[in-house]
C-alpha cells in the first residue's frame, strides 16, 4: 500500500482555521478593528450592509502597508506583530496569530486598499478563495480600507446558519462597542445601510461610556481606581440602585482588551454583597493593567479568555478596590423590607 497523508492545501487549511476565528460577521468587525488599532489608527470607520451578510468595511487611518506586505498580510502565520515565542509573553498588540486576514480571504471576496504616508500611491488588492485575482497601484488615503463581501459564500452551511439581521446586528454592536470602550481615545463611527448607528469622538473613559450607553449613565458610575504592584484598576462601577435585571452593561477589560471572566465577575458581585435585590446585576466597566507575562491570551483563537497567573490575588484586590469606592460613595444597604 502506498503512503495516504499529505499536506492540505493552503485554501483549505485557511477554510478550517477560520471555522475558529470567524462565526458571524461580528467577528468579522472584531478582527478588522484590532488590526486597525494595531496599526496605530487614530480615526476607525465601520460600514455594514443587511447585517454584514453582504459588505463589511473597517477604514483607518493608520501606518498602512508596503505592496510586499499587503501581499503578504493574506497568507497564513503572516504577521508583523511578534517574531520569537518568548514574544508570547509580553505582547503588546491586539494580534499575534498571523491568522485573521488569512481566515477572511478564504470565506470571504477581499478588497485591500492600502497606502503608507510616505509613498505616493497605494496598493489595491483583490482576493477570492485565497488568491489574489487582481493588484494594482491606486490613489487611496494614508491608512487601510478592508472590505469583505459575501461572508460565507462558499460555505452554505456557515451561511444558513447566521441569524436574522437584527441579531446580526446586535452582535456587530456588542463587538463594536467592547472595542470602542477599551480604545476612548480613537474615534469610531459604525453604520448600516445608510443609517448611522454610532459617532463616537476620541475622549476619556467615563465620556466613551456615556456616550454609548447615554447621557444619564454618568450619574450612575462610581470611580473605582486602585494602584499595587500587580494589578491597576481604573474605571467605574455603576451605583447599586440602577443595577440592572440583564447583564448587559458588564465589562472587563485586560490590558485594552476585552475579556470574559466568570471568576472576576464575582468578585465583583462580592464587592456589591448587600447592596443589591435580588435578581439584578450591577454595570462595571473596568480597566484592568497587569504585566502582560502574568498573563496568557492564547487559550482560545478569539481571544476573550485569558489565564492570569495569580487569579486569587486579582480578585482579591479588585473586591476591596469595589467596595471601598462603593463604601466612599456613601451607597447605604437596601433595605430589607425593599427587596
Ligand atoms: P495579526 O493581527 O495577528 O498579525 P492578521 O491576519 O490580522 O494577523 O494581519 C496580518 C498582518 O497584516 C498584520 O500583522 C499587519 O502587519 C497587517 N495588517 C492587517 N491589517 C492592517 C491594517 N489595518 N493596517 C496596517 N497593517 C495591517
Ligand atoms: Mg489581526
Amino acid at each position: 500500500m502506498s503512503d495516504v497523508i499529505h499536506l492540505l492545501p493552503d485554501h483549505v487549511a485557511n477554510q478550517i482555521a477560520a471555522g475558529e476565528v470567524v462565526q458571524r460577521p461580528a467577528s468579522v468587525i472584531k478582527e478588522l478593528l484590532e488590526n486597525a488599532i494595531d496599526a496605530g489608527a487614530e480615526n476607525i470607520q465601520v460600514y455594514i450592509k443587511e447585517a454584514g451578510k453582504i459588505l463589511i468595511r473597517v477604514v483607518d487611518d493608520g501606518v498602512g502597508m508596503s505592496l510586499t506586505d499587503a501581499r503578504l498580510s493574506f497568507e497564513r502565520h503572516a504577521t508583523s506583530k511578534i517574531k520569537l515565542a518568548e514574544d508570547l509573553f509580553q505582547l503588546q498588540t491586539k494580534g499575534f496569530r498571523g491568522e485573521a486576514l488569512a481566515s477572511i480571504a478564504a470565506i470571504a471576496h477581499v478588497e485591500l486598499k492600502t497606502r503608507r504616508e510616505n509613498d505616493e500611491v497605494g496598493t489595491c488588492i483583490k482576493i477570492e478563495g485565497s488568491e489574489i485575482t487582481s493588484q494594482e497601484a491606486c490613489v487611496t488615503p494614508r491608512g487601510t480600507s478592508i472590505s469583505v463581501k459575501n461572508l460565507f459564500y462558499n460555505i452554505p452551511a456557515r451561511r444558513n446558519f447566521l441569524k436574522s439581521d437584527t441579531v446580526e446586528t446586535r452582535h456587530i454592536v456588542d463587538e463594536f462597542q467592547r472595542v470602542a470602550l477599551a480604545h476612548p481615545a480613537i474615534s469610531f463611527s459604525l453604520v448600516h445601510n445608510s443609517g448611522e448607528l454610532f459617532q463616537l469622538p476620541g475622549t476619556n473613559f467615563r465620556q466613551r461610556i456615556t456616550n454609548i450607553f447615554g447621557g444619564k449613565t454618568n450619574e450612575k458610575l462610581v470611580p473605582v481606581n486602585e494602584d499595587t504592584e500587580i494589578l491597576k484598576i481604573s474605571g467605574f462601577v455603576g451605583k447599586p440602585e440602577f443595577a440592572k435585571r440583564s447583564r448587559g452593561e458588564q465589562f472587563f477589560f485586560v490590558n485594552d482588551r476585552f475579556i470574559k471572566s466568570p471568576y472576576l465577575n464575582h468578585a465583583v458581585s462580592a464587592a456589591f454583597e448587600g447592596l443589591l435585590k435580588e435578581k439584578s446585576y450591577p454595570s462595571y466597566f473596568l480597566y484592568l493593567k497587569v504585566d502582560p507575562k502574568s498573563i496568557d491570551i492564547n487559550i482560545h483563537p478569539t481571544k476573550t479568555e485569558i489565564k492570569f497567573d495569580d487569579e486569587h490575588a486579582l480578585y482579591a484586590i479588585l473586591r476591596s478596590a469595589i467596595k471601598h469606592s462603593l463604601g466612599q460613595f456613601n451607597v447605604a444597604p437596601v433595605l430589607d423590607f425593599e427587596r
